[in-house]
């Protein structure tokens, strides 16, 4: 592993426990953003490479949540962003569109921003919005203190969003308003989520946080139109119904949607039929022409 890391991150303990646990080449940077915004970085060689960047956020406030995410309701929708950037390089993902760089962003000190989420009120905070939160769990115990967040204070839903299967690193019995939503999607999808786990293992997680008493949620999010997308889909919310007991799982339901400066960058790192989809282009988002059907006809299936 490679650590690019700020010499003001040295010393915060999640840099620590990293650098005891992978003993990794260090490489000690001025800011983050020397490394992260610079000029034609190859996002796709990155993401192959085993290396990370640690940085002390200097301002931890928290942003608006996107109108591409539901709010559940609540008016006050903030989301954190502790790490930027994932480990997994979903050809859809519009991460790939807004960031330069493949190299994930770990901002060490966790505690400013558990600080700054206490001082929202009624308030759904997404921990996982421009990362996978749970891909990194292996890494460090990122959910351990938002878990604990979530146990002091009923008025606030913290929602931790994943493809991952690190379901057996995450503490037992967490309160109600800790939501852990996967985002599952048949495999004839997954073959653009490279590097996340298989249908199989996300399902062996869920089974496995439903266990661990968590309060589980599915995202059939983004539905992508492949080829004979109604019989695939067909097939895969069968599989499901076998798997899982969905009359006890809320699942949400989006087709691919995305800015379209966003799209125009990503077109430029995955040449993929997801990429280069035809979509409609309309507010300046990118969307099936026929969402609506889309989303109604994977409805009628659950
Ligand atoms: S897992 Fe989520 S955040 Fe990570 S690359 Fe895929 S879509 Fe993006």
């Amino acid at each position: 592993m490679i650590l690019y890391i700020e010499k003001k991150a040295l010393n915060y303990p999640i840099t620590q426990s990293i650098i005891t646990k992978f003993n990794p080449k260090i490489i000690l940077i001025n800011h983050y953003k020397d490394i992260f915004n610079r000029f034609h970085q190859n996002f796709n060689y990155q993401k192959s490479k085993n290396a990370l960047i640690l940085a002390v956020k200097e301002n931890t406030v928290f942003y608006k949540g996107s109108k591409f995410c539901n709010n559940r309701g609540f008016k006050n929708f903030y989301y954190s962003t502790q790490i930027l950037g994932c480990i997994y390089n979903c050809e859809y993902c519009y991460l790939g569109g807004m960031y330069p760089c493949g190299y994930p962003v770990i901002f060490v000190n966790e505690d400013d921003f558990i600080n700054n989420a206490s001082k929202l009120k009624n308030a759904y905070i997404p921990i996982s919005y421009e990362t996978d939160l749970l891909a990194f769990e292996g890494i460090y115990p990122f959910h351990k203190k938002w878990i604990e967040l979530a146990s002091k204070r009923e008025d606030l839903l913290i929602e931790s969003r994943t493809k991952s299967a690190n379901t057996d690193k995450l503490p037992d019995n967490p309160p109600k308003n800790f939501l852990l939503g996967f985002s599952l999607s048949p495999k004839e999808v997954t073959k653009f989520e490279k590097k996340a786990p298989s249908l199989e293992k996300r399902i062996k997680a869920i089974k496995k946080a439903l266990q661990k008493n968590y309060t589980v949620e599915i995202a059939i999010d983004p539905v992508i139109k492949v080829d004979n997308y109604k019989e695939v889909y067909k097939n895969f919310i069968s599989f499901l119904k076998k798997e899982l007991d969905l009359d006890k799982i809320h699942i949400e339901i989006g087709s691919f949607r995305m800015n379209k400066d966003f799209l125009k960058r990503l077109r430029k790192i995955h040449l993929s039929e997801v990429t280069w989809y035809p979509y409609e282009i309309k507010n300046k988002e990118a969307r099936y022409k026929d969402e609506k059907d889309i989303i109604d006809f994977i409805k009628g299936l659950i």
